[in-house]
């Protein structure tokens, strides 16, 4: 769950980085650019967002089935 929101908020937060630098938030080179392009990749390795959301449903929804 930790991983899921922490890289989806980072996500978030380097898109309004690259829009804050208009085009030079873009350009090869650019520190914003090679962030953005890093970040991105955390959604997909360890465990992609898609992934992490059906395993958190499944421990979700089978605790609650195994409850009172
Ligand atoms: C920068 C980087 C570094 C990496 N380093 C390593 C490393 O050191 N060691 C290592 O072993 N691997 C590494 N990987 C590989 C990484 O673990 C895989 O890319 C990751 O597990 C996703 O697998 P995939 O690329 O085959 O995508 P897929 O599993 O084919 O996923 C493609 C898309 O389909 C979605 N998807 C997949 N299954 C489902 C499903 N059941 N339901 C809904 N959506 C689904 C995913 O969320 C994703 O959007 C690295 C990848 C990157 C990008």
């Amino acid at each position: 769950m930790a991983k899921l929101f922490a890289t989806e908020q980072a996500q978030v937060i380097i898109d309004k980085a690259v829009q804050l630098h208009g085009g030079d938030g873009v350009r090869t080179g650019q520190t914003v650019e090679r962030l953005y392009r890093e970040i991105r990749a955390l959604r997909i390795y360890e465990g992609a967002s898609d992934v992490q959301k059906i395993i958190i449903a499944r421990q979700t929804l089978g605790a609650h089935k195994e409850g009172p």
